[in-house]
């Protein structure tokens, strides 16, 4: 096996770079697929965000284009379920170009348009773009895909979860029908294999982490814990482990702002991150996060895809997630990139058959420990006797509201 990035056979400028970046190894994913990629190969990756997968085709790409003659055309297009990832992947291959004279430009919705259009024009050798926002530039012909040589499907299961599939057959019957194509993808269900199998021709297959396994460096737990309960105990594991980055997964965009501001009510510095905050405003929060002026993240699974934080030590699911294989992706953005992590969920009652379908899909059982003082079914007195008191003033204000009097029903008029 290789252990170098010249081994690989990626050129000795980029090499350099890397060095420059502090990336001397390459990961598993990328030692497996950098050489297929530079022999034009069909790639189909199984590797979780985490892996190095961005590097994995960023690296091969650049390195070709950087080499060959500049034509003022589009040669590679990289496409991504959300704006989060389409900027970090952006961010990452503007430092791996950054001694090339290659333009890569980002395309992706929720900002003005005007700007990327220019930038179009201007003539993009790589475009990296969500799947919407790049066919409002093709419709408008502010770029064209006639000269590329390369597409790449990153995070491809994502994508088909955010109902992008319609997309994506418009944008593919503008590929030129003889191109290179990379697929990756965390999760492999039938209708990701059936969507690999439709765009890719004769791919070698790269398997990184065992199909539907978690990053082997994350050490889970459960606790079992009443749902009423669970804001209270995540205040109590931040303070009492001192944690300083926690990213926390809820179920609803509500849910998440309202955590933020529970966890804010208890001097924990809190933000939140969904689809229904602007690109700024969510942009602001993940800044604030990463530079540690917010200790917790509250993100629902669709804002938190491909969002790139370093050696983040401690995820949290609040709300267990509806579907396992979110799992996957909530517990890999922690121990990334060979880091040790944490990853933890709370479990009311009612979620035991959502853990059960991820011990399915990962075919393990995952470690469950009760948390003394939050055992479940062990009632908080005090809350419990605030929410008799404040239940019964709403139900007084009703009936004084309808009418009703103890005891004879409802008032005749
Ligand atoms: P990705 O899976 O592409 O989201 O990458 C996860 C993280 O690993 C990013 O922060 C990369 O900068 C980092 N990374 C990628 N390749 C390497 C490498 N060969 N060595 C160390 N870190 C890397």
């Amino acid at each position: 096996m290789s252990h170098t990035f010249s081994d690989l056979g990626l050129s000795s400028e980029l090499i350099h770079t890397l060095s420059g970046l502090g990336l001397e190894t390459p990961t598993e994913v990328q030692q497996h697929a950098i050489p297929h990629v530079l022999r034009h190969s069909d790639v189909l990756a199984g590797a979780q965000t985490g892996t190095g997968k961005t590097a994995a085709y960023g690296l091969p790409i650049i390195d070709q284009l950087s080499t060959s003659p500049q034509t003022g055309e589009t040669r590679a297009l990289i496409l991504v379920p959300t704006r989060e990832l389409a900027q970090q992947v952006f961010d990452n291959l503007t430092s791996y170009a950054q001694h090339t004279q290659l333009n890569i430009v980002v395309v992706y919705g929720g900002v003005s348009i005007k700007k990327q259009t220019e930038q179009l024009k201007a003539g993009a050798d790589i475009v990296i773009a969500t799947p919407g926002r790049l066919l409002d530039h093709l419709f408008n012909k502010h770029v064209s895909l006639n000269a590329v040589g390369c597409v790449v499907f990153d995070e491809a299961d994502r994508m088909l979860d955010m109902g992008f599939m319609p997309d994506i057959q418009r944008i593919t019957k503008r590929l030129p029908q003889t191109r290179q194509t990379l697929f990756f993808s965390a999760t492999f269900e039938t209708r990701v294999k059936t969507m690999a199998y439709r765009l890719l021709n004769d791919p070698v297959e790269v398997q990184v982490t065992p199909q539907n396994s978690t990053a082997e460096t994350v050490i889970q737990m459960v606790y079992p814990v009443g749902k009423h309960r669970k804001s209270e105990l995540l205040a109590y594991l931040i303070g009492a482990n001192n944690w300083q980055q926690v990213l926390v997964f809820t179920k609803t965009k509500q849910g998440s702002d309202a955590l933020a501001k529970e966890l804010k009510l208890d001097g924990i510095k809190a933000a939140s991150i969904n689809g229904d905050k602007s690109q700024g405003a969510r942009q602001k929060a993940l800044d604030d996060f990463k530079s540690g002026k917010v200790r917790a993240l509250i993100a629902t699974d669709v804002a938190a895809r491909g969002l790139d934080i370093q050696q983040l030590e401690q995820v949290v699911n609040y709300d267990m997630p509806y579907k396992a294989e979110d799992y996957i992706h909530r517990i890999g953005r922690t121990g990334r990139a060979g880091q040790a992590g944490h990853a933890i969920s709370f479990m009311s009652r009612e979620e035991q058959g959502l853990l059960e379908a991820i011990e399915v899909l990962l075919d393990t059982r995952l470690p469950q420990e009760w948390l003394a003082g939050f055992e479940p079914g062990q009632v908080n007195v005090e809350l419990e006797n605030h929410r008799r008191q404040s239940r019964s003033s709403e139900k007084r204000k009703l009936k004084a509201r309808l009418g009703v009097h103890k005891g004879r029903g409802k008032k005749k008029r």
